[in-house]
């Protein structure tokens, strides 16, 4: 078996049962009569954190040795992810530093500071700052927990699977968001392993696509990043990729690429018909099924995977502007 198995990702719901939420799932009126089935939303942005990234944070933060508890953990991310190891590691009564660049907008700090983690400001680049925790990590003993290509984090973003299928026990296609592709492995996994005929659709924006990029190319390629709606959505895949490109390569059916005009639609959808505010990340789904990208032959799931949207820019969407943050950014 390559990569997470079932078996990890069972023990991963066991070992982190009480530390997350266990997120509802919702059915869609609306996008069914556009789909023509049932479908089903996952309510993941009320995750604590407002993101599935709790998952994967917890699982690697409850396996550390007693050891490694001592010395703590670390990471660059500025998004999702570090709020969600910040807030595992200050539940777990571990030590949290986050590195980031000067350039890293306030609000992010904020919320990553607000979750308890110390924030270590170094340099002008996402390099600079993965510069510290490598020597966080080489001198002082820290562990660092990354945000997708990690054995540990695939398997805590699995047990998504596992609840979806309690849920909707007849589900026949999963549409999963696909960036590094933590997400989508743990989730396509537990989905396969207990219903091997679920088709899994990954879920991207046309604009950065790194994991499309680099199954067509066979091999993780470097893409440029462009400002888009789904900013989570966003980043390479690491070119030395050890797990998530070849579970992707080898689980996932399809994936479908977005316009960001098909984003701003989700949000908007989501927001008036669902009554739910999710970042641009987090509706691709809704959106493929607006857009009719996708023609599901049995019921139908959607994951709503997280709720950081600027509140301004979430408002200048809903009231219907058409935003180009490619032009905003010059
Ligand atoms: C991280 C993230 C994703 C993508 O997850 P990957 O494991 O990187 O593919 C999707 N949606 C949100 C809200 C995220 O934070």
């Amino acid at each position: 078996m390559r990569g997470v198995g079932i078996e990890e990702i069972e023990a991963a719901r066991d070992r982190i049962k009480g530390l997350i939420r266990r997120t509802p799932v919702e059915t869609s009126a609306s996008l069914a009569e556009i789909a023509g089935q049932p479908v089903h939303l996952k309510f993941e942005h009320h995750q604590f954190t407002g993101s599935f990234k709790l998952r994967g944070a917890t699982n690697a933060v409850e396996q550390l040795s007693e050891a490694e508890r001592a010395r703590g953990v670390t990471g660059a991310s500025t998004g999702n992810h570090g709020r969600a190891l910040a807030f595992a590691a200050r539940r777990a009564g571990v030590r949290c530093v986050i590195c980031m660049s000067a350039l890293v907008p306030r609000n992010k700090v904020e919320a990553i500071g607000g979750e308890g983690a110390e924030i270590r400001i170094v340099g002008r680049s996402q390099d600079d700052a993965q510069e510290e925790v490598d020597r966080l990590v080489a001198d002082e003993g820290m562990v660092m927990v990354p945000p997708f290509d990690d054995a540990r984090v695939i398997a805590g973003q699995g047990t998504l699977g596992l609840e979806l299928l309690e849920d909707v026990p007849d589900l026949a296609v999963a549409l999963v968001q696909l960036s590094g592709g933590g997400l989508i492995s743990g989730v396509a996994a537990a989905l396969k392993a207990r219903k091997p005929g679920i088709r899994v659709i990954g879920i991207t924006m046309t604009r950065g696509a790194a994991m499309h990029a680099s199954l067509a190319a066979g091999k993780p390629v470097p893409v440029e990043e462009l400002p888009t709606l789904a900013d989570s959505l966003g980043g390479g895949i690491g070119l030395g990729n050890r797990h998530t490109f070849a579970m992707v390569r080898d689980l996932v059916d399809e994936v479908v690429l977005l316009s960001e005009d098909e984003i701003a639609d989700g949000v908007r959808h989501a927001y008036r018909r669902e009554r739910q505010v999710v970042e641009g990340g987090g509706v691709v789904g809704i959106s493929a099924l607006l857009h009719r990208r996708i023609r599901p032959e049995g019921p139908v799931a959607a994951i709503l995977t997280g709720a950081s949207i600027d509140m301004d820019l979430h408002y200048r969407l809903i009231s219907g502007e058409n935003v180009d943050l490619m032009r905003e950014a010059g």
